[in-house]
Parts: structure tokens; C-alpha cells; sequence
């Protein structure tokens, strides 16, 4: 006989790596979610920028289920028309010649540094091997990643960890200026950091990072997995930037919610994955691609992405008149639908505490560090989810001010 699983099933069966929320959702539509008591919330989360257009969007159950009846996995020995489709769409919308598909960020990511790695030995030798990456920086979980990545403590107790990483400081062009050398093969950057706090570029950092990549011949990486995807209002952020990277990586909202993951290059740096260099199982996946394919397809339109300004205005609008009556935050910043509202002086590193309270409203929202309040909703999310949600986050900030 089956039992409805508990919170406490997590604690008893799970490894304790996580520590989730004590409410189980059960299904999602668009941007409400309905728990195991039938308790409805509005998401503002968005699986963390995970979920693109919302919970179970009909063009993406479409695709999936429409796959699903086709043919699910092959392996590499063949490739697939779902795969072929994903790569050709990413190619033509972007700067790319040539797509490496995966199955998530990190794995992106993991095979974004080796490839610069790789290129750089077979270019210049393999003396050109040091990655420069700054601090809170995420780029993922595997080993190299979390080294790449500018937290240490996700590192900690995992040692002896690669080699040849070094961290400057986001927005501070001389200590990259300090770091690189010749013997530099990349820099990695989010061209706006997410996890360390929702920090956008400032204006001439990532022009300065292209000027110092072409002095010395190393690659620009930007990892756009949580910036991608329309988060930020263009199909990838570089986009509306201005600076073209050498190597981009793209996961999170790329599936909707489906694992998957893709590192986008030139023709010219491709060449160094060479047949039988790098691999992955699950890489480009048919259902994974049908559901990616439909996904940016139906993301990069100019409906959909005039759709992400205005509510990224009206997220502005209601955090300011939160903020107006409650005085928790010191500044609200982000792009597109990637909003961090770094909290007050008098509310320091208390964000994390407005999520407990925001549930229990019936709202589900995120942060980034301990200081900053995150919310990385549907791209498409409804205005009147937006103002509804809005308003049970004014009801969990009015309880934090009131100590409740
Ligand atoms: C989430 C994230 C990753 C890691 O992606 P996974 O799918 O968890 O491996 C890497 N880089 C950035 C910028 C991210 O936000």
C-alpha cells in the first residue's frame, strides 16, 4: 500500500544536502502552484528562473508529450532531429556556429572551461591553462565549477580541488587587470551575477573584459544559465549588452523546467572538441530538445519580450511602494524578470527571512545571499498574478516590520 509522502519522508530518505520549504506542491498552472492541502500560492520563484513560461505551459506539455510518443533517448552513436532543430535554432539567433548540448548548467558550464582549456593547449600550449573568475560568482556544483565559482565555501572540505583558478572583483576592471596575463585561457563572468546577489554588470566592465581577453589572447566566457533564455529581457543578455562572448552557456529556463543544457561557441574554437575530447549521455536528449526548441522558439518573439519590460516596470512599481510605506529595502535593481531587492541597513541579511512569511501568505519567492530578496517569475506571468502577488508580499513584509 502507497502513502502520500511526507516532509518528514525528506528528512528520513534524503540526502541532507537541502533544507526545503515544509509545504509539498503537488501540481502548478501558469503561476500558481497548489500544495498537498490544496493551499494556493503565487510564484514569483519560478523554480529558481527555472521555469520560463510558467508550470506545464501547453506548448511546452505539447512538445514534451508530443516527443514522448516518438522517441524518448538514442545516445550520441546517432543524433536526432530534435537535437539537429534545438542547434540550428540557437545558431541563427545568436553569435554561435556551433552548440554543445547537455543536461544542466554546471555541465555546461564544466564544459565551457574545459573546452577554453583545451583550446588554449592546442593553440598555445598548455602552459595557457589559468582561468580568471571573480567572487560570488556561481557557475555549479562539480568540482571545477564551484572552483571556478567565487564561493569558497561550496569548495570547502572537497579539496585537492583543479588548479589555476584565480577570482578578481565583479565590477572592478583593475583586479582583472592585475590577474591576467599571458598565460590566461579564459574569463569567465556572468554578465549579471545571480546568486551573488542579483548584480548587474556595470556599465564598461564587460567591454573592458573583451578588450583584456583580446590583448592576451584568452576566451570570453559568459555563463548566461540563469541570465538566459529571455530572463533578461533579450533572448541572452549579451544581446542588449553590447560585448560578444567567445563561449556562452545556457540551462535554467532553456527547458522550462525539462534538465537541459547548452554551450554555445565559434566555429573557431569548436575545433578543439575534436571527436571523442568531451561527452555527455543525455546531451541533446530528443525530449529534452523538443521541449528547449519550443521553449526559445516561443520565448524569443517580440511579443514575449516586450512582455518581460513592462512587467519588469511593474515589479519595479510595487517593490517601490512597498518599499515606500516600509522602508526594508535599500535598492531595487535586476534586468527583465530577474529582480534582487537588496534589503535596508536596518534589515540587514533579514531577506531570508521574509520567505517563511511570504509562504504562509501564499507566496513563493527566493533569495540571493542572505541580503538580497530574488524573484525570478514566468516571463509570461499575469499581471494580476503579479499585483495579487505583490500584495501577499506586502502582507509578509508588514509582519517581518512588525516583528510577527
Ligand atoms: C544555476 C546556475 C548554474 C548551475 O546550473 P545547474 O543546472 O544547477 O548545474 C550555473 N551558473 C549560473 C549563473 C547559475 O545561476
Amino acid at each position: 500500500m502507497s502513502q502520500t509522502p511526507t516532509r518528514a519522508d525528506f528528512d528520513r530518505y534524503m540526502v541532507p544536502n537541502y533544507a526545503p520549504q515544509q509545504v509539498i506542491p503537488v501540481r502548478g498552472e501558469g503561476s500558481r502552484l497548489w500544495d498537498q492541502e490544496g493551499r494556493e500560492y503565487i510564484d514569483f520563484a519560478g523554480g529558481i528562473a527555472v521555469n520560463g513560461l510558467g508550470h506545464c505551459h501547453p506548448v511546452l506539455v505539447e512538445a514534451l508529450t508530443d516527443q514522448a510518443n516518438r522517441l524518448w533517448h538514442l545516445s550520441n552513436v546517432y543524433t536526432n532531429e530534435p537535437a539537429l532543430k534545438l542547434a540550428r535554432s540557437l545558431v541563427e539567433r545568436t553569435f554561435a556556429d556551433k552548440v554543445f548540448l547537455c543536461s544542466s548548467g554546471g555541465e555546461a558550464n564544466e564544459a565551457a572551461f574545459k573546452l577554453a582549456r583545451r583550446w588554449a593547449h592546442d593553440n598555445f600550449g598548455s602552459h595557457k591553462h589559468r582561468i580568471v573568475s571573480f567572487s560570488q560568482a556561481f557557475h555549479g556544483r562539480t568540482l571545477f565549477t564551484v572552483s571556478v565559482g567565487g564561493q569558497p565555501k561550496y569548495a570547502q572540505g572537497f579539496g585537492p580541488v583543479p588548479g589555476g583558478i584565480v577570482h578578481g572583483t565583479y565590477n572592478d576592471l583593475d583586479s582583472v587587470r592585475e590577474l591576467i596575463d599571458d598565460d590566461t585561457c579564459a574569463v569567465v563572468v556572468e554578465p549579471m551575477q545571480g546568486e551573488g546577489g542579483v548584480l548587474p554588470a556595470a556599465p564598461g566592465f564587460l567591454e573592458g573584459l573583451r578588450e583584456l581577453c583580446d590583448a592576451h589572447d584568452a576566451l570570453l566566457v559568459f555563463d548566461e544559465v540563469q541570465t538566459g533564455v529571455g530572463r533578461s529581457g533579450s533572448l541572452f543578455a549579451y544581446q542588449q549588452l553590447g560585448v560578444t562572448p567567445d563561449i556562452l552557456t545556457s540551462a535554467k529556463a532553456l527547458g522550462g523546467g525539462f534538465p537541459v543544457g547548452a554551450m554555445l561557441t565559434t566555429d573557431r574554437i569548436a575545433q578543439a572538441f575534436s571527436f571523442g575530447t568531451h561527452g555527455s549521455t543525455y546531451g541533446g536528449n530528443p525530449l529534452a530538445s523538443a521541449v528547449a526548441l519550443a521553449a526559445v522558439e516561443y520565448i524569443d518573439t517580440p511579443e514575449v519580450l516586450e512582455g518581460i519590460a513592462r512587467r519588469h516596470a511593474l515589479f519595479r512599481e510595487h517593490l517601490g511602494e512597498i518599499n515606500a510605506r516600509h522602508g526594508v529595502f535599500r535598492e531595487v535593481r535586476g534586468m527583465g524578470l530577474l529582480i534582487g531587492a537588496e534589503m535596508s541597513e536596518a534589515w540587514r541579511d533579514r531577506a531570508k527571512d521574509i520567505l517563511p512569511l511570504a509562504i504562509e501568505e501564499g507566496l513563493m519567492a527566493l533569495i540571493a545571499g542572505p541580503n538580497v530578496l530574488r524573484m525570478a517569475p514566468s516571463l509570461v506571468i499575469p499581471e494580476a498574478d503579479i499585483a495579487e502577488g505583490m500584495a501577499r508580499l506586502e502582507r509578509a513584509v508588514a509582519r517581518l516590520v512588525a516583528g510577527q
